[in-house]
């Protein structure tokens, strides 16, 4: 933290939070780390055949999140709407590192923040090499570093005829956003599973590499499933075709939600970080397992031209329109 009256100097703070004992190792299948936390720049060796990939991402208090949400949940979450970024390229994610801005030095939120971040890092086998701390309103910014064998999945190879696909449940971080500021205290049991889905999002980055060289294109679904299949479609200048029908809905998302609002939430909610990808239906063969096993499911194609058309409950197919999706009620 600058200077000016704060009761933990930066370096004290860093050292404190943010300087763990290495969990992880220096060198992996990604390659080196010669240098961490301390130096003007962390330095990495890049492993030879693999492509780097980085990505950046800043959540504001008031605008990405709730003052309320817990430190912990703030720490797993910043860190992994990042890493599923990562995943959607394919990536092995490798390494991180955080800008932190904090109105106060408080060191109960910071305890609860690091351990949060920790817990998903070490999950992953990452490690925080730099950083910078300042004072201002609260905000995180987290870029996270991940190599890939051979090329990353990208949003622009899908092809007319490839088959649309996406991962786990769709809607649950959505749905909980209704209820998130209210006591945990008072949730239902299927309340308690939809706000774990949001502020304990799982990137699916065993699924991602498994993608590689089957996948066409892959996106994580940030934005909503319809506004993210959309990026797919205009980045490969293709059409796509949604059945409503098919989508995976969690057993909690459809009890706690009327069968419209949660249609709602599954096409349109943002939050739930999984992937949406495509895939050229000859290598279908070699995704199955992941078909039977019920972690991914089959929810449309891509067709020649532009723009999305979706198969509502009723069976009939219409264009969804940007926000509200009145059709599907
Ligand atoms: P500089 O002024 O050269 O940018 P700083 O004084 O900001 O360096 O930071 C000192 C060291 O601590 C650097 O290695 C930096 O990467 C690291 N660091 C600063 N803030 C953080 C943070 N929030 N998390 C991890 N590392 C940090
Ligand atoms: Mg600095």
């Amino acid at each position: 933290m600058t200077r000016g009256g704060a009761p933990l100097g930066e370096f004290e703070l860093i050292e404190r939070f943010f300087q763990r004992p290495l969990a992880t190792p220096e060198v992996s299948e990604s390659g080196r780390i010669l240098l961490g936390i301390g130096d003007d720049c962390a330095v990495l060796e890049i492993a030879s055949g693999r492509q780097l990939a980085f990505s950046i991402d800043t959540l504001v208090e008031g605008v990405h999140f709730l003052s309320s949400l817990p430190a912990e949940a703030l720490g797993w979450r910043a860190l992994a709407v990042n890493i599923s970024d990562l995943a959607a390229m394919g990536a092995d994610p490798w390494c991180f590192t955080l800008a932190l801005t904090l109105p106060t030095v408080e060191q109960g939120w910071l305890e609860g923040f690091s351990r949060g971040l920790f817990k998903l890092a070490e999950r992953f086998g990452m490690r925080l090499v730099g950083g910078d701390t300042t004072r201002g309103p609260r905000s995180l910014t987290i870029q996270v570093q991940g190599t890939v064998p051979g090329a990353a999945l990208t949003r622009s190879g899908a092809r007319p005829g490839d088959l649309v696909l996406v991962s786990g449940t769709l809607g649950d971080a959505a749905a909980a956003l209704r209820w998130l500021d209210q006591p945990e205290t008072q949730d239902t049991e299927h309340q308690r599973f939809l706000r774990h889905r949001y502020m304990y999002p799982e990137p699916r980055v065993a699924l991602g590499r498994s993608l590689r060289g089957i996948a066409s294109a892959a996106i994580d679904i940030s934005d909503g499933l319809l506004a993210d299949l959309g990026h797919i479609c205009r980045r490969s200048g293709v059409a796509a075709r949604v059945d409503s029908r098919t989508l995976p809905l969690s057993p909690a998302l459809r009890s706690e939600l009327a069968p419209t609002d949660a249609m709602r939430c599954a096409l349109g909610g943002g939050d739930d970080y999984e992937l949406c990808f495509t895939v050229p239906p000859e290598r279908l063969e070699q995704i199955r397992h992941w078909l039977d096993q019920g972690r991914i499911s089959l929810i449309g194609e891509i067709t020649a031209g532009s723009g999305l058309q979706v198969c509502n409950t009723q069976g009939v197919w219409g264009v969804p329109e940007p926000s509200g999706y009145r059709h599907f009620e």
